[in-house]
């Protein structure tokens, strides 16, 4: 029987718990949000010496991160040859490059903390389910190559289930993202760090930046950051320029060896995409996460979108396999399909509209956090900047694939 909305992750994992805030406080930064960006930039800021104070409005790791499928790839949500149209070739380059640094930055930090979380190296799959989706394939393979970024595409190679084609990235990653967060809090308290949870900040404001919470108290800081993940202040910076979506998620358990263990997604719109974990589903049998038919928020088509994600799996692998448990979470799109991140008013910082790439986003916007605050280069910093203006090519590029996304999902399950 399927656990209705709980995640693997949150069932798996007791996250400690903090006190409210009871007094003023100062600080050199505040940030508000206790998910993964929250807590990486708490890692960044702290190593370096900085005085940081996290404020969380509910509990930490609640929010997307505790739903998330924690895939750690630089294969953003937007396809490269979009991407290309887009920003063109140097720019397209490096926005991949940036992922593959976070990747590389999130397995340091694993790596320097000694962290069980079971991280590991894998290749990303883009699978085809047919010939047109193949195509995109051949596409995606093709602008890849036009800036010297490599990925091998094959029509035979055996992953225990049918398909068109792969396209296989090398060196992505995979973890368990609470073992991971939940092993650095005790390392954040120990550089100073001080958490609070249950203390929703409901302001940010003065000539200082001063973080107002709801509870009456107030934690003055040089800079603030707001890692909320929907921005609570909604800043005209970002006014329009995102948009939130719903994802459907079940855990199945699978036959040990069946399947390539890695990560997957396929080439639809809606996307389908899925984990293979060896060893972790139930008596030492396979995990397989499987998100997907996402839609705009305001559609109320879940019980639907469910089932037609059950039935998905089951055309995909040629079986039912048992349903563990089910959930849901909200996933924030730009409107340009580039995160929002960095300085939106002078010292107060923002990361959102992470789409589906949320692990390593967050990693670069503790990155760019770090090097504003500390005054040093950053690569990344004009890239994204939350206040650009989106060009209309991008937004007739990203309009249309969402319109797309809306009637083939949404839609099309809704007449189920
Ligand atoms: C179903 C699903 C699958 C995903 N799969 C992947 C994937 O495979 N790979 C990947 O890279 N990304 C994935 N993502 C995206 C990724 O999980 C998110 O982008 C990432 O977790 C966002 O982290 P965050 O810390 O910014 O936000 P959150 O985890 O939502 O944390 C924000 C926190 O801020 C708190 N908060 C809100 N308002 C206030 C306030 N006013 N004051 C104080 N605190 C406040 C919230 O309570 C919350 O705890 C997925 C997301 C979903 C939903």
């Amino acid at each position: 029987m399927a656990t209705k909305n709980t995640s693997t992750w949150l069932a798996d994992v007791t996250v400690p718990s903090y006190p409210k805030l009871t007094k003023n406080l100062s600080a050199d930064v505040v940030i508000a949000g206790g998910g993964i960006t929250g807590l990486l930039n708490a890692y960044m800021l702290a190593k370096a010496g900085i005085k940081v104070v996290l404020l969380e409005k509910d509990r930490l790791l609640n929010g997307a991160t505790g739903s998330t499928t924690a895939f750690i790839t630089s294969s953003i949500d937007t396809d490269t040859p979009d991407l290309i149209d887009m920003f063109g070739k140097a720019e397209a380059k490096k926005i991949l490059e940036s992922h593959e640094d976070a990747i590389n930055l999130i397995e340091k930090i694993i790596k320097q903390e000694k962290i069980d979380c079971e991280y590991m190296r894998c290749s990303n799959f883009a699978y085809a389910n047919d010939r047109k989706e193949y195509k995109a394939l051949e596409e995606e393979q093709a602008a890849l190559k036009s800036i010297d970024m490599g990925a091998a595409l094959s029509k035979s190679a055996e992953f225990g289930f049918g398909h068109a084609g792969v396209l296989t990235t090398k060196k992505q990653a995979k973890y368990h993202p609470l073992k991971f967060l939940t092993a650095l809090l005790p390392k954040l308290e120990a550089m100073g760090v001080e958490i609070y949870e249950k203390t929703e900040v409901t302001d940010i404001d003065g000539e200082d930046t001063v973080a107002v919470t709801a509870n009456g108290h107030t934690v003055t800081g040089e800079w603030s950051i707001t890692a909320t993940y929907h921005p609570f202040n909604n800043p005209k910076e970002v006014f329009l320029k995102k948009g939130m979506y719903v994802s459907h998620m079940i855990e199945l358990e699978v036959p040990k060896g069946k399947y390539v263990e890695g990560t997957y997604e396929d080439q639809e719109n809606p996307y389908h995409y899925f984990r293979v974990d060896a060893g972790k589903g139930a008596k030492g049998k396979d995990r397989i996460i499987m998100g997907g038919e996402d839609h705009r928020k305001e559609v109320p088509v879940h019980k639907k979108s469910f089932k037609a994600l059950e039935e998905y799996a089951e055309e995909l692998f040629g079986k039912a396999y048992p349903v563990i448990r089910s959930w849901t979470g909200y996933v924030e799109e730009p409107s340009d399909g580039l995160a929002l991140i960095g300085e939106y008013d002078p010292h107060r910082i923002l990361a959102t509209a992470f789409s589906g790439t949320g692990m390593t986003y967050a990693a670069i916007s503790a990155q760019i956090s770090h090097d504003l605050i500390l005054g040093k280069k950053n690569p990344y910093i004009e890239i994204y900047r939350p206040d650009r203006m989106p060009t209309m090519i991008q937004l007739w590029r990203k309009g249309r694939d969402y319109g797309e996304e809306f009637f083939r999902g949404a839609v099309a399950n809704l007449f189920k």
